[in-house]
């Protein structure tokens, strides 16, 4: 008789350190296999050499590596549809119980669904956990038990709240010991599952006490550099959020802290309003006859508008896969306000791009900036591209990082004239907004 076992499915959360649904499965009673799953249904739609992917494929190695050598067991690697991989492993082995985190996306929500659907059915529980923040599903929610749709009373609440509960940190490392005692589960490598290494690595992230203390003074300057690289750590769960907040508690700065509850708020949204992942949330702004032209769009792309900090932004996502909060706003605004491109476009094209991409995040504050979304910036805020230089690269350091060539006579000329598309703006949103 095969040996009774349970499965860590290991999602975002590519730690081994304070993650809560890996250590309830450690503390289960049968013998734990963690497994990884690259996804076809995702891996299908990405670039061969995707940061991302060789991101997850070295944390992946590198977990093993530790499970390997301190802990006589490893991390089961497999490539396909997880519904077929779940239907291979309750064939091959006699499995209690699967263990996961939540994942709050709409994909991740159905893929859930048919999984806890075929467990059910070979009479294997299915149990999950909440680890990727604080506060999830209704766990906020207003007095008439509805969602907050604006930021700040969402804020306000979500810190009442903490106030309320003592934050648990899972140790992990004190259980491990009930892993499966194994060094040879399944393998891969990056040729396996068709990618190459990318030459773009994801930095480390930064989270000292003079970054916090300073970030409200610093974090709106893009030359500065002084933002922490949280992103792609919270996205893959290479960094426990409950670490980052009491961090951020600690250090006593609101500022900081309130950045993390954004991206809370965001996956609250996304969570109770789904369909705001294609759809804009405010209806009536899905009626704006947008341009879409696909020359114009292609000079935003690759950062040739003839606007140099727009521009700079653009080549250091191209080149680097991060670009400043900052100057995301200001060429989301650009792409859908003076070029009257849908927002849709420009959410693809960061989804592509950006090593911290989220959806929750990506839509949230694209819908933010196109003027569609919950608590979103009002129609007629339309960012001049040139005074954004004067208030936050004033010394054209940044500019001249990315934008090497903004002075020689091959730059190209704006675009579009600011005040007309920005009069053009105005016309087409009021006549959608009627
Ligand atoms: P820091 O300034 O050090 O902030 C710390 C953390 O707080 C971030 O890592 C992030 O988790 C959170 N945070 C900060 N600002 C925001 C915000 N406005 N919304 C939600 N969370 C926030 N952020 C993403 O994580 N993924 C995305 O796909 C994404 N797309 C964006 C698209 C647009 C058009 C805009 C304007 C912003 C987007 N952001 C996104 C938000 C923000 O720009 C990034 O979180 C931030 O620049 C990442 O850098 P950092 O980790 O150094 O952030």
């Amino acid at each position: 008789m095969k040996e009774t076992i349970n499965i860590f499915w290991f999602r975002r959360d590519l730690r081994l350190d304070d993650n809560h649904g890996f250590y309830e499965a450690l503390k289960s009673k049968y013998p734990v296999m963690p497994i990884f799953i690259f996804d076809t249904d995702i891996l299908d739609k990405l670039p061969k050499n995707d940061a991302r992917v060789t991101f997850i494929f070295e944390t992946l190695q590198n977990m093993r590596h530790i499970l390997e050598e301190e802990h006589g067991s490893s991390i089961a690697l497999y490539q396909g549809k997880p519904l077929d991989i779940f239907k291979k492993l309750v064939e091959s082995h006699t499995i209690n119980t699967v263990y996961t985190n939540h994942d709050y996306e709409p994909y991740a929500k159905t893929r859930d669904a048919q999984i806890a659907s075929l467990l059910q059915t070979h009479k294997i529980n299915f149990n999950t956990f909440k680890d990727q923040v604080i506060f999830e599903k209704d766990d906020i929610l207003k007095s008439d038990a509805t969602p907050y749709v604006v930021y700040t009373p969402y804020m306000k609440a979500w810190k009442a709240r903490f106030k309320t509960i003592s934050l648990q940190h899972y140790n992990v490392s004190a259980c491990l010991s009930t892993l499966v005692k194994n060094t040879h589960l399944p393998n891969l490598t990056l040729s396996d599952i068709g990618f190459s290494r990318s030459n773009q690595p994801i930095k480390d992230y930064k989270v000292d006490a003079s970054l916090i203390q300073n970030y409200e003074t610093t974090r709106n300057f893009p030359a500065q550099d002084s933002t922490s690289k949280l992103g792609p750590h919270l996205r893959f769960g290479t960094v426990s959020i409950r670490k980052m907040i009491q961090k951020a508690v600690a250090e006593k700065n609101e500022t900081f802290w309130q950045e993390l509850i954004w991206r809370e708020f965001f996956m609250h949204i996304l969570w109770h309003f789904p369909q705001t992942a294609t759809q804009s949330f405010k209806p009536k702004y899905d009626r704006i006859d947008w341009r879409n032209n696909e020359t114009e769009f292609k000079r935003w792309c690759e950062g040739k508008t003839g606007y140099p900090l727009v521009d700079a932004g653009m080549r250091q996502l191209n080149q680097t896969g991060f670009m400043h909060n900052r100057v995301r706003m200001l060429v989301g605004s650009f792409l859908c306000k003076h070029l009257l491109i849908d927002w849709r476009w420009g959410e693809a094209y960061f989804a592509e791009k950006l090593h911290d991409y989220d959806m929750a995040s990506n839509v949230g504050n694209w819908q933010w900036v196109a003027g569609c979304g919950v608590d979103a910036a009002p129609y007629f805020r339309i960012f001049n591209p040139t005074t954004q230089i004067e208030k936050f690269d004033k010394n054209l350091r940044y500019i001249n990082q990315w934008v090497p060539d903004f002075q020689e006579l091959t730059y190209p000329a704006p675009m579009v004239d600011h005040s007309f598309a920005r009069e053009r703006c105005l016309r087409v949103y009021k006549e959608a907004l009627q």
